[in-house]
This record gives structure tokens, C-alpha cells and sequence, in this order.
């Protein structure tokens, strides 16, 4: 549905995008998946089951903590409410999660997972640990418009937008499985409530996590499921949940120059934009949204973006592809581009990873090391991303595409086996 604050807009692509604008999705079991709602949202279905405004408010508040705090999905466990309370929420709502179809784990330590909607739509989040962090990769939509020519989302059509539910949800699973949940006792505030706590659980700490930043880079363009993406990170970085900084929550744009400004104000996280190209011709062939908003109108809203600055830099993605945009003059061309639109800028060097049909090949390592030579001489800092999660697949879109080819080898083989019990 097309509301005011929710413009559909036109964009390039064979299907736009469908906006899903439910934020709470509805169960066969009458249930109301609590999910990804905000504060005010878990009070609002409050009230309509029947409590009472003061006490939905204070529930609300409770339920949030244990939801995003704590990671609890049984409202059994949700020790300081009362216990007919805690049936009362069972027979009403759940706490959910996407189904994991597939978790797999890298030589280097990337877990991948292909996760499953409630309509059976597929989308992948990736873990990455680094020494220093642990960042998770997030889908915004199930496949993606923008046919980026080096991407393997972009050979899939869009199926639709995810939900703020399912956006945190990839967050929370993330959290279950690296198992970083807090223990215990709750402490501070909400102590004073608890009812009966187990005194001898060790304290919560929030100490030495592995998940320790989010980037909106998975599949699909978040900032064409603008609302939804602003939801769920808004959730991801209450202060009283998931508690995020807003300095470790990136969203990465192809480009869709007329919302990057609402993007800074409205969600104000860190800005990467998949650039890859630096001439028109090029960049119209990689990223094809570049017909609508050309490199130059790009970077002015770059320069534009609120809360840009040398403390915090716009990210610049580039994919080195051999012999398409790797040259010492493309280089060249970036350090002028950046330097003309004084972007307080950082360049991440991407080794294009192939993919079956690609038509692209990796440039050589010799190639991407001169190219991140020229930029850093030109004062922008240009690391090589180092390749990951190649044993599994982690590119984005590569995970659901094997899927779907198995389970269409699958679907060969019942046929075959169907065929020779008929025969
Ligand atoms: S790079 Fe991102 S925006 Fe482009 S096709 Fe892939 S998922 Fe879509």
C-alpha cells in the first residue's frame, strides 16, 4: 500500500519494490509475533488484547528488555511478570525468529545462514569475525531491483521487502547463535521488579562480544525499503535493547540520491556507498542505477550526508574488476572525483569473488595493490578488503542460489524416482 510517508517509488528495474506495510505479521495461530517491534508498538498490541494503558506501558517496558536485552523468547522465563501474566502473553503472542534452512561455517570463521520468512521467502545474513569486531551482514529485502552487474542478488528478481521483524530478527538470531545473550541477574533498574530471580546466576555483562557491528549490506537496497530498514535499526540501537551505537551501524546505498539525506537524519548511521566506477560509461554498465543518478549528483549527496566527517568517513566499496575499472587512470580519476566533492572519504577495495555465469574475472593482486598505492598517495586510505567466506559462498546471493539449484536437483530426483515407481 502507497501512503504519503511512504512513497513508492519509481525506479529502474524489472519489478519496483512492494512494500509490505504490515509491522506486525499476522499468524495462523491468531498470535502476534512481538518481533522487531519498537517499545510503543509492544504497548499498542498491549492494549488491544486488553490491558489496561498504565499497565501496558509498564509491560511494554519489561517485555522490551527481555525481548532485546536478553534475548528471552519464553515468556515463562520473563521473571518479574507475574505469572498469570506470562500465560495470559503466551495464549496472545510470540517471540519468533526466522527459520534457518542452512548455517554453514568458513575455514576463517564466516558463517553464513540462508534464512526462511513465514511465506517461505529466503534471504542470507553473513558473520564476519575480525580480530578487533565481529560484523554481521543484513538483508533489506528478499532478492534486489538494481541488477548491479557484479552482483549475484542482482541476477535474482525482487521478491518483496523485509519487515522490520525480520531485519532485527537476523540480528537476534545472530545473537543466539553466537550464543551472547546475557545470564543472570539483570540488575539496575529493573531489578527492583524481579520476582524470582535465580540470586546465584553470574552478573550480566555486556563485555567482550563477538557481534559487534551491523552493516545493512546483504541483499537488497535498503534505502528502498527506507522505512522498514529505519524501524529495525532504530530497534537495534535502543539503549535499552540491542543497544548498538549508532557508530557501529552502517547502511550501504547503491546510490539512491534522494534519500540519502533522510537517511542521515532520520537513522544518522555511517554511510557506505558502492561506488565501483568512476566514469559514466562503466558505472552505468556495474551499477545500473547510475542512469538515474549519475556519479557527480552521487557525491554531492555524499558531501551532503549529515554527520559526515573526518571522524566519520563515508565508506567508498569499489570491486576490482580485471581490465573494467582497475586502471592506474581510474585511480587516478577517484583520488580527483573525491577530492573535488572534499568527501572525508575511505575507499574499500573489493577482489571481485566470481560467481557461475559471471562474465567478470577478479583483477590481479598486483593490479589492486598499485590501485591502492595511487589513492593512498593521494592522501584516501584504500585497504584491500580481504576476501572471505569463499569455502561457503559468502557472497552476497550465493547461499540462496545453491539452495534453490539443489532443491530444483531435489525436485529431479523425486520426479525421476516418482517416474520409475510409475514405471
Ligand atoms: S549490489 Fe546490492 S543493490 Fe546491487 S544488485 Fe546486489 S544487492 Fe542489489
Amino acid at each position: 500500500m502507497q501512503t504519503a510517508a511512504n512513497p513508492l517509488m519509481p525506479i529502474p528495474g524489472a519489478i519496483d519494490p512492494v512494500p509490505v506495510p504490515r509491522a506486525v505479521t499476522p499468524r495462523e495461530d491468531g498470535r502476534v509475533d512481538l518481533l522487531g517491534l519498537a517499545r510503543d508498538q509492544i504497548r499498542a498490541v498491549l492494549e488491544s488484547a486488553g490491558l489496561e494503558p498504565k499497565q501496558a506501558k509498564l509491560r511494554a517496558k519489561q517485555l522490551f528488555h527481555w525481548l532485546y536485552h536478553r534475548g528471552e523468547t519464553d515468556f515463562e522465563k520473563m521473571t518479574d511478570l507475574a505469572k498469570p501474566l506470562r500465560g495470559w502473553m503466551a495464549e496472545r503472542f510470540i517471540v519468533g525468529r526466522p527459520q534457518v534452512v542452512e548455517a554453514q561455517v568458513s575455514s576463517d570463521g564466516t558463517r553464513k545462514w540462508l534464512l526462511r520468512s513465514d511465506d517461505g521467502q529466503d534471504y542470507e545474513m553473513v558473520f564476519i569475525p575480525d580480530a578487533d569486531r565481529g560484523t554481521l551482514c543484513v538483508s533489506s529485502q528478499v532478492g534486489c531491483t538494481l541488477n548491479c552487474r557484479f552482483c549475484h542478488t542482482g541476477t535474482m528478481r525482487l521478491v518483496r521487502n523485509l519487515t522490520p521483524g525480520e531485519i532485527v530478527g537476523q540480528v537476534m538470531l545472530a545473537r543466539d547463535a553466537l550464543g551472547e545473550w546475557p545470564k543472570g541477574n539483570m540488575g539496575g533498574s529493573m531489578a527492583s521488579t524481579i520476582e524470582d530471580e535465580d540470586d546465584d546466576a553470574p552478573q550480566y555483562t555486556a563485555d567482550g562480544r563477538m557481534l559487534t557491528n551491523i552493516v545493512m549490506m546483504g541483499m537488497g537496497e535498503p534505502l528502498y525499503n527506507f522505512d522498514h530498514v529505519r524501524d529495525a535499526l532504530k530497534v537495534v540501537m535502543d539503549g535499552d535493547g540491542l543497544a548498538l551505537s549508532k557508530r557501529r551501524v552502517t547502511l550501504s546505498t547503491s546510490g539512491v540520491v534522494p534519500m540519502m539525506a533522510r537517511a542521515g537524519e532520520e537513522i544518522g548511521v555511517n554511510l557506505a556507498v558502492s561506488l565501483h566506477a568512476v566514469t559514466k560509461d562503466v558505472r552505468d554498465e556495474l551499477v545500473p542505477l547510475n542512469r538515474k543518478y549519475g556519479i557527480e549528483e552521487l557525491l554531492q549527496a555524499c558531501a551532503d550526508y549529515p554527520g559526515a566527517n573526518n571522524a566519520r568517513r563515508i565508506t567508498f566499496e569499489y570491486v576490482m574488476i580485471k581490465n573494467k575499472n582497475d586502471s592506474d587512470a581510474d585511480a587516478h580519476e577517484l583520488v580527483r572525483l573525491l577530492r573535488q566533492f572534499r568527501l572525508p572519504a575511505k575507499v574499500n577495495l573489493i577482489p571481485f569473488n566470481p560467481w557461475p555465469g559471471t562474465d567478470y574475472e577478479c583483477s590481479t593482486p598486483e593490479r589492486i595493490r598499485r590501485f591502492s598505492d595511487i589513492v593512498f598517495e593521494g592522501g584516501i586510505s584504500a585497504p584491500v578488503r580481504t576476501p572471505r567466506g569463499r569455502d561457503i559462498m559468502a557472497a552476497c546471493g550465493q547461499l540462496k542460489s545453491a539452495s534453490e539449484k539443489k532443491s530444483r536437483a531435489e525436485l529431479d530426483r523425486l520426479a525421476a524416482e516418482k517416474q520409475a515407481a510409475l514405471g
